[in-house]
């Protein structure tokens, strides 16, 4: 097949795949007209409603906000998502202020993904939710226009997927605790947020039901390296599989101390965002945590799992609550990743979108192209 044929086949593929999305759906109040051949950006605020109220180290709450974002271009329609948990310090107001601020009007071409982002650099820095939803429509985009889905067309494995985690969070009523202990039943690893107070409590409730992998996230929680040490021997007793930022992102002495005489992974999550940070976190940690909120999309996820392992380091592959949009976008990188937390489209009760699924408590990928979504 020649080039030509390739893409006009390639073109029909992504018509058809995105047949169900018309452009009516996109929210006109916010909606920038420009002409055919260039990319037309829509945007919108849509809050997450959670399941269950989240119980973290330092906060608890019952919503996420997002935004939803749409590029267009010749009558394609690239998905993307901007979730914002409050600790990343972005919010409705900052995401739409940046992508208001954006003309991506002047790009004739959805694959300058490089230059879209350094234009995106030059409107502001940090932003990186915002950045993400831009760089995951983009991504959405053009895999649709080559018909292939991202992670085919990175050349990566679909069956080289791990299983994810399910979170799990401890409720002091046994009945209850022993409820949510039930619904994690359908996955193969459970992880459990720990620094909240009730830490041996929530491993030794689990182990009274299952002995499946526990993968531990701190989220710095733990501020004694003494005190965590012993939690990660305790841990270890008990088949867990590694610690995510045990302790505070800037105690870096402490985490590497504790890196060198700890018989599980240490894992970097707050600790990092972007790829620079890779290499410092190579000094204090065994892996690293990549989450598209904080890479600013999948261009820049993709660089930071393929410098993790060549530093040798584990990849984690993680997510903010998010709809299946942006989900499904980081579960094309699953294939280079050891262990998955994808779980973030469970945790909401109205996800908008239809992607990415959990098989036997597998990520697993599927053939619609981009990053693999449709509106439902
Ligand atoms: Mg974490």
């Amino acid at each position: 097949m020649n080039r030509r044929n390739f893409l006009k086949t390639g073109m029909l593929g992504a018509m058809i795949a995105a047949s169900p999305i018309s452009i009516s759906a996109l929210d006109e109040a916010t909606r920038k007209a420009s002409p055919s051949g260039r990319l037309n950006l829509s945007f919108r605020p849509y809050e997450l409603q959670l399941k269950h109220a989240f119980n973290l180290a330092r906060s608890r709450r019952t919503t996420t906000p997002g935004v939803q974002v749409q590029i267009e271009y010749d009558g394609i329609i690239g998905y993307g998502e901007a979730s914002m948990p409050p600790y990343l310090g972005e919010n409705v107001a900052s995401v739409t202020e940046f992508l208001s601020k954006l003309d991506l009007g002047q790009f004739t071409d959805p694959f300058r993904i490089e230059d879209i982002h350094e234009y995106m650099e030059s409107v502001a820095p940090n932003n990186r939710a915002a950045k993400a939803s831009v760089d995951i429509a983009l991504h959405d985009l053009t895999g649709k226009i080559m018909g292939q889905p991202w992670y085919k067309i990175w050349g990566l494995n679909p069956e080289r997927t791990p299983n994810t985690s399910f979170t799990i969070s401890y409720d002091s009523d046994p009945a209850e605790m022993k409820k949510k202990i039930e619904e994690t039943a359908p996955f193969k690893v459970v992880k459990v947020k720990m620094g909240v107070g009730h830490d041996k409590e929530t491993v030794e409730a689990l182990r009274r039901y299952t002995d499946v992998p526990i993968c531990v996230d701190a989220n710095q929680g733990w501020n004694d390296r003494n005190k965590a040490l012993e939690m990660c021997h305790w841990l270890a007793e008990r088949n867990c599989l590694f610690v995510e930022q045990p302790m505070d992102k800037a105690a870096i002495d402490d985490t590497a101390w504790l890196r060198e005489r700890s018989p599980l992974p240490i894992i970097a999550d707050e600790f990092l965002q972007r790829l620079p940070d890779v290499r410092r976190a190579a000094q204090a940690y065994d892996g690293i945590n990549i989450k598209l909120m904080k890479s600013t999309g999948m261009h820049e996820a993709y660089q930071m799992a393929t410098l993790a392992r060549a530093l040798g380091m584990k990849v984690m592959l993680g997510c903010m609550t998010e709809t299946s949009c942006a989900v499904s976008a980081a579960a094309q990188l699953a294939p280079l990743a050891d262990w998955a937390d994808l779980d973030g489209n469970l945790l909401i009760a109205n996800d908008i979108f239809d992607g990415m699924k959990i098989v036997d408590g597998k990520v697993t990928l599927c053939d619609r192209p981009g990053i693999g979504v449709i509106p439902v």
